[in-house]
């Protein structure tokens, strides 16, 4: 079914985004190891569909890291017509990315019984339209190769798929490619926005930059909390 399936494992892949494999680090804690070891380009195939009314609807949304964005931060305090200081307060929760020594940020699982976002209801996602990147790629995990050649330093995205034993929505028939899938979720504009943050971060990974206190500190103001990082500047 995959076109892909005999292409170079992540294994052999050089050097991967922390980004990336927070998410698929997200995904491989809530089951064993759900990440398909098999590399996959835009052009590979996935059979899968989600819809209301599945019997697993919604249960992919608790107990996850969901990583966020500054652009995931943007349009979800925009949809709650709330402050970043109470987006940041309220619905998530930051920690130091190991590799980076940087911060990252996750939305905060609610404090009950099952560990639900706070976004999720029986009827589905309450933000849908502001949902974050890393919902809209569901079940696709993305990864990048960084390589050094003669014109600098080139990044080439790759996809892998996380198949979740909770997930029922690859028994279903509908086929697409990843393309058709991401541009299906609004992906493509979402990796668009973040791009110049994304670098930054693999850059960190690196080590292409020294170590910072403040900069992280600014980093971490200029990344999600607009408002502050305005008042900050002006
Ligand atoms: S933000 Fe929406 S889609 Fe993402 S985990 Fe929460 S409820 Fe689910
Ligand atoms: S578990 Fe899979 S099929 Fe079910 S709602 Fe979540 S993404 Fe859709």
């Amino acid at each position: 079914m995959n076109p892909d399936k005999d292409k170079e494992k992540p294994e052999n892949v050089e050097r991967d985004h922390s980004l990336d494999r927070m998410k698929l680090k997200a995904a491989a804690d809530a089951a064993k190891n759900p990440v398909v070891p098999e590399q996959l380009t835009l052009e590979s195939s996935l059979r899968f569909r989600c819809y209301p009314g599945i019997d697993c609807f919604t249960s992919c949304c608790s107990d996850i890291d969901i990583l966020l964005t500054p652009y995931d931060v943007l349009r979800m305090k925009k949809r709650l017509g709330i402050s970043s200081d109470e987006f940041l307060e309220r619905y998530t929760h930051s920690r130091i990315e190991e590799k980076t020594g940087w911060p990252q940020l996750f939305i905060k699982m609610e404090e009950k019984e099952g560990r639900p976002c706070p976004f999720v209801t029986p009827e589905g996602c309450t933000i849908y339209t502001d949902r974050p990147a890393m919902c809209r790629y569901y079940p696709v995990g993305q990864g990048i190769h960084r390589r050094r050649t003669e014109e600098g330093v080139e990044n080439e995205e790759f996809y892998m798929l996380v198949k979740e034993e909770h997930c029922h929505g690859f028994q279903e028939e509908k086929e697409w490619t990843i393309a058709e899938w991401r541009d299906d979720q609004g992906a493509e504009h979402y990796d668009e926005m973040v791009s110049p943050w994304k670098d930054i971060f693999i850059r960190r990974l690196t080590r292409e930059e020294e170590e910072d206190g403040r900069k992280q500190t600014v980093f971490f103001l200029a990344s999600y909390n607009l408002d502050q990082f305005r008042r900050f500047v002006f």
